[in-house]
């Protein structure tokens, strides 16, 4: 696709970029190679202090930052702000925690020989990155890897321009080299292309199943390593000794951050039938008390779609999910402004014979579940091709501890839903992908652990 800003709340053409030639592109990994040679051998204290830089200028950029968020894909400000904020931490995080991720390990292994495990960069790697958290999930990507030693090459979004143009801008500007993080505005055929030259050691995806497969794809016919976050229909259970009001309120007000648009939003709530009909009330009355809005404007709670397309395809899952027999309680309509809007839904009685219990759902729709004992509803969670997140709601802790524990997916929370920091582990199961980022295990993907004996 071509990169283009198309401002989601207006309609608006914005801004175009200017796609590269094939050229271009092979200019590009020529230089990200070349710059891997000296970029491995920098201290890795300077690797760290350059990523120091960049997390003190996502601070001091924070709303400058925020506004091109909001205005390329729709997310409210505040959003926005809190996204830029946690970018700025997973840069933080890996200068802090760089250099000592780095030390040498020795082994004993019960004989006399020397065994020393190093920790090696290993190239040019290519990221694939989505619109809908466009600057963490680059953070996500960029910052263990440049403080590994690797060098990047970075296709962001075609909706994102501007957020990609202004990440390697602030990249360069903190000291990382000019061809050690590459943005290039290429197509997805140029993509193929990038992962099989064999200078290209490994790839890296945020997004839909259907660019992981084909991303994947590529990397195992040039046998090399894929880490892939794809989708997810979160599981979010609720145990019958929580204060219905306040928690559906939670539940509700987390199902419609950033208009539904996360891969690990709660889209699946299974709700006692003892307290049903309670909880769907207060979710419907707090998901109708939202202002939908300008997303720079003060007081908005749900902003635009990312696109019509993408308010489209979630306006017409919720009317699949109607024909084929579940209640709307509210909203599921486009709203009559120009842009991506839509009206935030709620639906009820969908069965898992329906579409609507098996697709992920893209946007700001929350589907409330009945359940009449906790196996039910730890079976009906686990009963997802998806395996991204989930959480159980719950006084008993310890209670909420044991089942959050027998979800199958790759994070499990109790009282909290998604939550997402440098230090902890990202990633999911199934087809929601393989590999992880943030934290320790984020820096693991792509190193080569190397084992240095000496007799
Ligand atoms: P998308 O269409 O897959 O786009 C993601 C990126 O992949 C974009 O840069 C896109 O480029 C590129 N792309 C698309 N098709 C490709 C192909 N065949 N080969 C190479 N690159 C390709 O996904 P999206 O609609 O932007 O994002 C929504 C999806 O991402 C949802 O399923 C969501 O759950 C998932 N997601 C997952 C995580 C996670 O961490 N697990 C986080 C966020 C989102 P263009 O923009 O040029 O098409």
């Amino acid at each position: 696709m071509a990169y283009r800003t198309e401002n989601p709340a207006t309609g608006v053409v914005e801004q175009e970029f200017t796609s590269l030639t094939d050229a271009d592109v092979a200019r590009a990994v020529e230089r990200a190679d070349a710059a891997f040679t000296s970029w491995r051998k920098t201290p890795a204290e300077q690797r760290a202090a350059a990523l120091a830089a960049v997390a003190d200028a996502f601070q001091e950029r924070g709303d400058e930052l925020a506004r091109v968020i909001s205005t390329e894909m729709g997310k409210p400000f505040t959003q926005a702000q809190g996204e830029v904020a946690l970018s700025s931490s997973i840069y933080r995080w890996y200068a802090d925690h760089g250099p000592a991720l780095l030390q040498e390990e020795t082994l004993d292994v019960g004989d006399s020989a020397k065994s020393v495990v190093v920790t090696d960069p290993v190239g040019v790697l290519m990221g694939v990155m989505p619109w809908n958290f466009p600057q963490y999930q680059v953070a996500r990507f960029a910052a263990p890897n440049l403080m590994l030693g690797n060098t990047v090459l970075l296709k962001h979004a075609s909706i994102c321009g501007r957020t990609a143009e202004l990440i390697e801008e602030i990249l360069h500007a903190a000291g990382i080299p000019e061809d050690a993080y590459i943005n290039l505005f290429v197509s997805t055929d140029q993509v193929t292309d990038i992962i099989a030259d064999p200078r290209v050691r490994g790839v890296s995806l945020t997004g839909s199943e259907g660019a992981g497969k084909a991303v994947a794809e590529t990397a195992a016919q040039n046998l090399k390593k894929s880490v892939l976050e794809l989708g997810g229909s979160d599981p979010l259970i609720v145990l019958d000794d929580v204060d219905v009001a306040e928690t559906a309120k939670t539940v509700a007000t987390a199902r419609m951050s950033n208009a539904g648009q996360a891969c690990n939003s709660p889209k699946r709530i299974f709700v006692p039938a003892s307290m049903f009909d309670e909880f769907v009330k207060v979710v419907v009355e707090t998901v109708e008390a939202m202002t939908v809005g300008n997303p720079l404007e003060d007081g908005t709670d749900v902003g635009p779609l990312s696109s019509v397309q993408g308010r489209d395809d979630a306006v017409a899952q919720v009317e699949r999910a109607v024909e084929q027999g579940a209640t709307l309680h509210t909203g599921g309509t486009a709203l009559d402004r120009d842009g991506a809007w839509m009206a935030p839904a709620v639906l009820t009685g969908v069965t898992r014979e329906m579409d609507a219990f098996k697709e992920e759902i893209f946007g700001p729709v929350a589907v409330v579940y009945s359940y009449d004992s906790v196996d039910e509803a730890v079976e009906l969670a686990n009963d997802s091709s998806f395996g991204l997140s989930g959480s159980v709601w719950a006084q008993d802790t310890a209670k909420a501890e044991e089942i959050a524990r027998r979800l199958e997916v790759g994070m499990t929370y109790v009282n909290e839903h998604g939550t997402t920091k440098a230090g902890l582990p990202f990633g999911g199961v199934r087809r929601s992908g393989y590999g992880r980022e943030l934290g320790r295990w984020g820096f693991g993907e792509f190193a080569n652990t190397k084992l240095v004996r000496v007799a």
